[in-house]
């Protein structure tokens, strides 16, 4: 499976806002974007260029690909899928990459990255509707239960899971049985739930040209 290896801070420092890419470091004063918030590289701390339109709606682009951790040909196979729905494309778009099975396991607090969620997802820690699912970028449906599957409940990596559940502030389109540590899929996320920090319409129309 081709990964993105790049330095995560860097796609910060170069969004020029924090992305969420390395779990808890993101929210300490270890933050790259706390430290040296200018882009990256020799000339970075100059300040940043002025972009063309075309310049901003690729900047936007690249900011909602890496936030939800896609190589290019995920995000714009995204895309094509969510244009060839009925209805406002950005609004499918939005929706089909939230309701990623990696993407879903991040919002439920269950991974502290989406990049630990995906990795996570293929080493088959979770079920959906009671079968094992091990692939990143499952889409995930209203109604879907997914759980933990019970041999890997005690697994390092769920050390400290109640307390980090009780801290995560988890969605309305999901719902979180943290006892039986079960979750089900209430709804399909909306744009107003969501509330992306990338601006939408330019990436419609970054693909559109
Ligand atoms: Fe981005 Fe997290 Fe690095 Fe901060 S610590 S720059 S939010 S990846």
């Amino acid at each position: 499976m081709a990964k993105d290896l790049g330095a995560k801070c860097k796609k910060c420092r170069r969004a020029g806002e924090r992305l969420f890419l390395k779990g808890e470091r993101c929210d300490s004063p270890k933050c790259a974007i706390v430290k040296r918030n200018y882009p990256p590289g020799f000339h970075g701390s100059k300040g940043k260029k002025r972009l063309t339109d075309y310049g901003l709606q690729l900047q936007e682009k690249q900011k909602a690909r890496r936030q939800y951790n896609l190589l290019e040909k995920q995000f714009c196979l995204t895309f094509k899928r969510a244009k060839a729905k009925t209805g406002n494309t950005g609004e499918n778009f939005l929706s089909l990459l939230e309701m990623r099975l990696d993407n879903v396991i991040f919002r439920l607090g269950l991974a502290s990255s989406r990049g630990q969620a995906r990795q996570m997802v293929s080493h088959g820690l979770f079920t959906v509707n009671g079968r094992r699912v091990t692939i990143p970028s499952y889409t995930t449906r209203t109604g879907d239960v997914i759980k933990i599957k019970s041999n890997k409940k005690d697994a390092k990596i769920f050390n400290n899971l109640s307390e980090i559940l009780k801290k995560k502030e988890i969605p309305g389109w999901l719902n979180m049985d943290t006892k039986a540590l079960s979750a089900k899929i209430l709804h399909k996320p909306t744009m107003n739930i969501i509330a992306p920090t990338f601006n939408i319409q330019m990436i419609i129309e970054y693909y559109s040209r």
